[in-house]
């Protein structure tokens, strides 16, 4: 689904992605995992455009044959970004719209789909994650774990190829985790592409097929997720997860 080679990123004398490789076959699950500043987050926006590499190619099967690359024309750019949808790590909802009008903007002010078919759909992915008594409220009268649901639904409205989770669950109390995992892990069981970047090791292991361990700009390990997680085979790994128990 997305092939993802040599990338490179820099903030000034900051290299933050060395040449980073990796792909999505369509419905795996890959969780980035590594330190903290280790560059999963940058390789993440890298993936829908959010940050542009500085070389490197992104590049999804099946579409059109164009890669984010520098200096890609907007429009190509836009054909895309359309081809994944990001879950941030805090909530990213417009305060001043209802959580029905938050999931439906997108589809119907952008993506110019019918209005029916549109609310049809939210109204059915509102009560999949529990929240079909919320879709007027506004998400101000949320809780954390609410507001992140309606990210997850936002992002699905969207219709995408490759659903992308920044940390979904790092700006939530403790107790809220639980309910945003439980909806991300029911999406991946239903066959949902995904990249995750998660400190939540757990839960990596519990729903990932593919884990790559990032440190300082590279990729140190990529495979299974039982064997990167259970059995790591670098030096690196095996201190990272170590220094987490
Ligand atoms: P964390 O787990 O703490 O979120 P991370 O592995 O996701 O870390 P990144 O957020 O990708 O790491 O950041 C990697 C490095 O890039 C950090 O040193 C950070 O300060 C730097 N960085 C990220 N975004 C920018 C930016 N927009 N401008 C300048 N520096 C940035």
């Amino acid at each position: 689904l997305l092939n993802v080679t040599d990338l490179h990123k820099s903030f000034g004398t900051n290299k933050v992605l060395r040449g980073i490789d990796f792909s999505v076959r369509s419905g795996e699950v890959l969780a980035l995992i590594g330190p903290s500043g280790s560059g999963k987050t940058t390789a993440l926006r890298c993936l829908n455009g959010l940050e542009s590499p500085d070389s490197g190619v992104v590049s999804f099967a099946g579409g059109p044959e164009v890669a984010f690359q520098p200096g890609l024309p907007a429009k190509k750019a836009q054909v895309l970004r359309d081809r994944s949808a990001m879950v941030f790590q805090g909530h990213h909802l417009f305060p001043h719209l209802t959580v029905l009008q938050n999931v439906t903007i997108g589809p119907l002010q952008v993506q110019r789909r019918p209005r029916e078919e549109v609310m049809a759909r939210a109204n059915e992915l509102l009560e999949r994650v529990g929240l079909e008594q919320k879709s007027s409220d506004y998400p101000s009268s949320l809780s954390g774990g609410q507001q992140q649901r309606v990210g997850i639904v936002r992002a699905l409205m969207l219709q995408p190829d490759l659903l992308l989770f920044d940390e979904p669950t790092s700006a939530l109390d403790p107790e809220l985790v639980g309910e945003v995992l439980s909806v991300i892990k029911e999406l991946a069981q239903e066959g949902w592409s995904m990249v995750l970047v998660t400190h939540e090791l757990a839960f990596a292991r519990d729903v990932a097929d593919t884990v790559v361990f990032m440190d300082d700009g590279v990729v140190v390990e990529h495979g299974p997720a039982a064997q990167v997680l259970g059995n790591p085979t670098h030096e690196r790994t095996k201190a990272f997860m170590q220094r987490l128990l």
